[in-house]
């Protein structure tokens, strides 16, 4: 059997580091699915019928810039410090066998003409495989009942307080907000926002929480720079 990739997600996470470590944590992170040529476009189009009375879908896609580090039985989830470990199958780690990835996305909008589904709230890295679409029920996607969560509950979520140096306040940003084709662009105030909730997801490595460091993220096509100590980060530019 050979799964066949339904098309590309563009986001505005060229990199990996920054993404977050979860779907819906920045609402502002957007990501547009347009579909490939191994369909006509008609073809789609009926597959998506009915799409549109649903606001959240489960969206499968393959960990593609995880494959050519392999994967292991034990990782280390950075929510653990980067330090203890657990199963592969007890994580969300993108190393995972056969790197299928599933994240809950939000609708923001659909295009029946282009075709193009346009979603909030991405955890992907741009130009992620995406392979397959279901839509989210909470009948059948939340059990009912007392559920448990595992090691996920000993440790608190992490979390960074963001402030801003006057300079990068005072900055421009109208030329920054270009996104990719068919994507909303960002307007100032929104680019501020998402930065500040990227960035009050702690991005930083489990075990590199305890230094004082000058880190950089990429976002659409530009550079972040901040400065992490303890759990503080500053926006030192934007470039
Ligand atoms: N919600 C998904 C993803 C969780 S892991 C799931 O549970 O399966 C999220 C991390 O995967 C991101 O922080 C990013 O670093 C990484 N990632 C996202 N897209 C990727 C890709 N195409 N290849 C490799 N890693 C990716």
């Amino acid at each position: 059997m050979e799964i066949e990739v339904l098309g590309t997600m563009r986001t505005c996470f060229p990199e990996k580091f920054g993404i977050p470590r979860q779907s819906g944590l920045a609402p502002l992170a957007r990501g547009i699915l347009r579909f490939g040529s191994l369909q006509p476009a008609a073809v789609w189009r009926d597959a998506m019928r009915g799409l549109e009375g649903f606001s959240h879908l489960w969206v499968t896609f393959l960990f593609h810039k995880a494959v050519h580090d392999g994967w292991k039985a034990l990782v280390r989830p950075p929510r653990l410090g980067g330090v203890e470990k657990r199963g592969v199958w007890a994580t969300r780690s993108p190393h995972r066998p056969n790197f299928l990835g599933q994240s809950l996305l939000e609708i923001a909008s659909i295009d029946f003409d282009e075709p193009s589904i346009l979603f909030r709230g991405v955890d992907l890295l741009d130009h992620t495989p995406v392979v397959d679409l279901r839509p989210f029920h909470p009948d059948h996607d939340l059990p009912q009942g007392l559920t448990r969560d595992g090691w996920i509950s000993q440790t608190p979520t992490p979390s960074a307080k963001v402030q801003w140096l006057e300079s990068v306040l005072g900055q421009n940003l109208s030329q920054f907000g270009l996104s990719p084709l068919g994507m909303p662009h960002y307007q100032p105030d929104e680019l501020r926002a998402l930065i500040e909730s990227l960035l009050s997801l702690d991005p930083r490595p489990g075990h590199l929480r305890n230094t004082e460091k000058d880190w950089a993220m990429r976002l659409l096509g530009f550079d972040v720079k901040f400065r992490m100590d303890r759990n503080c980060a500053t926006v030192l530019s934007i470039e």
